[in-house]
C-alpha cells in the first residue's frame, strides 16, 4: 500500500511538473485578426502553452502556476498579423538535405508560419516535420502531398529527382497513374507516407482524375491539381470536387474547345485570344465560388521565372501568363472564390532575403485589385482553411494557435509592410527575424 501511495505520489509530482506552463503576453499593439475585420487596439494578448487563452477582457485569465514561466512583451507602436501561409512550396528537391530545414527556418523567421509542399520527396519532408514538431528548430506547419500523374509525366516531368532509389511511378508519393491502377491502395499507401494532400498534375482523363479525386475524399485526404490537367480542364476537376486549383493562368483551357492531351502544352497558353472575362470563364469562376474550391493563383512564379534562370528555359510566354492570370484572379475573387497565397518558389535566399510569399501579396494588390485587407485574408483565414488548417490557424481569437507576426508597420496603410517584421511567433514560441 506505501509503495502503491508513493507511486502515485511520484506520478503527481511528474504530473506538476511536466505542467508547468508556458505564458507568453504581447501587450499593446493594433490587431489585425486575419477575418477581414478592421485593426483594433489591444492592450493585452495572453498565450498558454502554444495557444490564445485570452485577448484583453475576452477569453480566461488564468491565474498562473506558482512555477509557470511567463514572459512578456511591451510592443507599442506595433501591427499583429495571424502567421502568413504559403499554399504552394517544394522545399526537398535540392541535393544537400540539408537545404529544406534552412529554408523552413527562413520561412519562419520571415513571417510564414504554415506551407503546403505541392511534391517532393515524402521521406524528406516527413523528417522536416517530425524535426520541426519535435521542437528541435522553430519551422511552420508543413502539409505534404503524393503526386499523382499520368505516363507522359514520368517520361519527362520532375519526378526522378522525388524518388531516388525507387523504381519510377511506384513510389507512394511520387505515382504513376493509369486507369488500371488500384485508387485505393494507392492513395492507402499515399496517407501511409505521410501525404495529407494528392496532387493531380498532368496527363490524366477526366474520368480518372474524378476517380482519384472520389476516392481522396472518401479517405480524408485533401486533393489539389494543375488548374488544367491535360486534357482534363478546370470546370471537369471543379465538377469533381477538387479542392485547390494551382496556378491561375492554366484556367484559360476552360474556354478552349479541345484542350490538348500533351501536358507540355500548358506553356502554350491562348493568353492572346481568350478573354478572362470569357462567359465560359465566368461562369467556371461562379461554379468555384459555389463549390468552395480554393485559387492558389501562383502569381509571384509567372512574373520571376525569367529571372530565375536566364537562358536555360523557355520564357517568352510567362509575361502573357501573369498579365492574364493576374486579371482571372481578380474576376474569380469577384465571383467569390477564396483565393490563397502560393508561391512556387521557395528556394534558398542566399541574400537573407524574406521568403517570395510577400511578393505574392503586394502582387495581388498591384495587380489583381485586392485591398490589402483582402490579401491578408487571402494569406491566412484562407490559406489554412485549403490546408485543412482552418480550425487552429490563420485567425487571432481565444483557442487558435498563437502563430503571427509582428510588425513595425500598418499593412493595411501599405502591403509592404508585412515585409517589416519586429518578430514572429509560431505556437507561442517568440522568432527573431534573423
Ligand atoms: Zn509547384
Amino acid at each position: 500500500m506505501a509503495a502503491l501511495l508513493r507511486c502515485i505520489v511520484l506520478w503527481m509530482a511528474l504530473l506538476a511538473s511536466a505542467q508547468a506552463a508556458d505564458y507568453l503576453e504581447l501587450t499593446d499593439f493594433q490587431l489585425i485578426d486575419g477575418t477581414g475585420a478592421a485593426a483594433r487596439p489591444v492592450k493585452s494578448l495572453l498565450v498558454r502553452d502554444g495557444l490564445i487563452v485570452a485577448i484583453d477582457e475576452a477569453g480566461v485569465r488564468p491565474v498562473a502556476e506558482p512555477d509557470a514561466r511567463w514572459t512578456r512583451i511591451g510592443l507599442a507602436g506595433a501591427w499583429v498579423i495571424p502567421g502568413l501561409i504559403d499554399t504552394h512550396v517544394h522545399v526537398s528537391r535540392f541535393p544537400d538535405p540539408r537545404q529544406g530545414e534552412r529554408i523552413l527556418a527562413a520561412a519562419v523567421r520571415g513571417g510564414i508560419t504554415g506551407v503546403r509542399d505541392l511534391a517532393g520527396d515524402a521521406r524528406a519532408l516527413g523528417e522536416l516535420e517530425r524535426a520541426i514538431g519535435a521542437g528541435e528548430w522553430p519551422g511552420p506547419s508543413l502539409v505534404y502531398s503524393a503526386l499523382f500523374a499520368g505516363p507522359d509525366v514520368f517520361r519527362s516531368g520532375p519526378t526522378a529527382e522525388m524518388a531516388t532509389g525507387r523504381t519510377l511511378g511506384e513510389a507512394p508519393w511520387a505515382r504513376l497513374i493509369e486507369a488500371k491502377t488500384d485508387l485505393r491502395q494507392a492513395i492507402a499507401e499515399a496517407r501511409g507516407a505521410g501525404a495529407s494532400n494528392i496532387k493531380i498534375y498532368g496527363d490524366l482523363t477526366p474520368r480518372l482524375a474524378a476517380a482519384i479525386v472520389r476516392e481522396a475524399r472518401r479517405q480524408g485526404v485533401q486533393t489539389t491539381a494543375h488548374a488544367t490537367v491535360f486534357p482534363t480542364r478546370p470546370g471537369d476537376l471543379v465538377e469533381a470536387g477538387i479542392g485547390s486549383l494551382s496556378h491561375a493562368p492554366y484556367l484559360v483551357w476552360e474556354a478552349v474547345d479541345t484542350v490538348p492531351d500533351d501536358y507540355g502544352k500548358r506553356i502554350a497558353g491562348p493568353w492572346d485570344t481568350i478573354a478572362p472575362d470569357h462567359p465560359r470563364l465566368l461562369a467556371l469562376y461562379r461554379r468555384m465560388a459555389q463549390r468552395g474550391v480554393f485559387l492558389d493563383a501562383t502569381l509571384y512564379v509567372y512574373k520571376a521565372m525569367k529571372d530565375y534562370a536566364p537562358g536555360q528555359m523557355d520564357t517568352s510566354w510567362t509575361d502573357a501568363a501573369f498579365t492574364w492570370g493576374a486579371q482571372a484572379t481578380r474576376l474569380a475573387r469577384a465571383a467569390g472564390v477564396r483565393v490563397t497565397t502560393g508561391t512556387d518558389w521557395f528556394e534558398p535566399r542566399g541574400d537573407g532575403g524574406l521568403p517570395h510569399t510577400h511578393d505574392e501579396l503586394a502582387l495581388l494588390v498591384e495587380h489583381a485589385g485586392f485591398t490589402p485587407a483582402q490579401a491578408l485574408v487571402a494569406a491566412t483565414r484562407d490559406g489554412a482553411a485549403a490546408l485543412g488548417l482552418g480550425a487552429t490557424q490563420g485567425t487571432l481569437d481565444i483557442g487558435k494557435s498563437a502563430d503571427l507576426v509582428v510588425l513595425d508597420a500598418d499593412p493595411l496603410a501599405d502591403i509592404h509592410n508585412t515585409t517589416r517584421i519586429r518578430l514572429t511567433v509560431k505556437r507561442g514560441v517568440v522568432v527573431a527575424p534573423h
